[in-house]
């Protein structure tokens, strides 16, 4: 009984694949017009209608968000000696960020503006800038993963804001960005303005995506995972423009001669070490560990390594300012 099922099954796929073989012409896909098919899109893709949201500056006020704890008196303290005595620092970050955290495409070690970051506040705790685990996060996971005490730090291009310094804790600034848009060369789009009823791409869980929908509530938005998944809809023409911070962007584009940071500023994005809420010891670590960096040359030497060919030459790091 079983022996004759499987042999009507075999029947069945091998007709299949006689009939997939040239004798009949393929039938178009719905959708797909002409002979194209189209190109999937990537895995946990949302396409979102348009809709507008609150200006992000009417997020609850904090004053100065960036103002963090001064650096003295952060060697020691409970998490910092907690952190030292596993001899691992857990960091957060997310591996689809070119120049900021990607895998290096011959060792296949992570590498980036970001990791050299984290490996300098290892370097700090233990004096072995090797001592670090890496926890993949996707934008939208930074603040959980800090609550639920995940990872000791999240360094991954995380902008300080007042709602999230409601959640978590963060360093001083380390980089200042500011939001624009990626858009193919020759497309006519120069600018936010120009993506109404357009398709535009970004990571859930950002200040970008809340951007988007406040500036430009007429475009249709599509959220990925990661903002290499945006480069890719953004090739497959299945989205119009990308939009987030220019340091990603510029990390797009310097991977496809086809496409181009275009438009003026939209915002200041600065970048912090995410800490979870009440780690103060760790917080003033950090913030030493950005300072040196600051002073003894390592940021310039970063700065120019990772992002100068594709951001052009910085003024400096940013200027460190303190709430105590
Ligand atoms: N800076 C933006 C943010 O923190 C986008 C960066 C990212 O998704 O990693 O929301």
């Amino acid at each position: 009984m079983r022996a004759r099922r499987v042999a009507v099954l075999i029947l069945a796929a091998s007709a299949l694949l006689a009939g997939g073989c040239g004798d009949r012409p393929a039938t178009p896909r719905p959708g797909g017009g002409g002979d194209y098919t189209e190109p999937p899109l990537p895995a946990n893709a949302v396409v979102a209608q348009p809709k507008s949201a609150p200006a992000p500056e009417a997020e609850p006020q904090c004053g100065n968000p960036t103002a963090s704890l001064r650096p003295a008196g952060g060697d020691r303290g409970p998490n910092v000696d907690a952190v030292r005595a596993r001899g691992r620092l857990l960091v957060g970050l997310d591996p689809g960020s070119n120049l900021f955290s990607f895998r290096d495409p011959i060792s296949g070690t992570l590498a980036g503006f970001d990791v050299d970051i984290a490996t300098e506040i290892a370097r700090d705790l233990f004096g072995d800038p090797r001592r670090i685990e890496y926890r993949i996060l996707g934008s939208a996971d930074r603040e959980r993963a800090l609550q639920d005490r995940t990872v000791d730090v999240v360094v991954k291009t995380m902008t300080i804001t007042c709602d999230r310094r409601r959640q978590v804790d963060f360093s001083t600034a380390y980089l200042m960005s500011h939001q624009r848009v990626l858009a193919v060369k020759g497309s006519g789009i120069t600018g936010m303005a120009d993506l109404a009823g357009k398709r535009v791409c970004a990571v859930g869980g950002t200040t970008s995506l809340d951007r988007i929908r406040h500036i430009q509530p007429a475009a249709s938005i599509m959220t990925v995972p990661t903002w290499a998944d945006c480069l890719v809809v953004l090739q497959q023409r299945q989205v119009d423009a990308v939009s987030t911070d220019d340091a990603l962007l510029a990390g797009l584009a310097a991977q496809d001669p086809y496409a181009e940071v275009v438009g003026a500023d939209l915002s200041d994005e600065p970048y912090g070490v995410g800490v979870p809420k009440g780690n103060d010891d760790m917080v003033r670590f950090v913030n030493a560990t950005l300072q040196r960096l600051r002073t003894d040359g390592t940021w310039d030497r970063l700065y120019q390594h990772w992002l100068a060919p594709a951001l052009g030459p910085a003024a400096g790091p940013p200027e460190p300012t303190y709430r105590d």
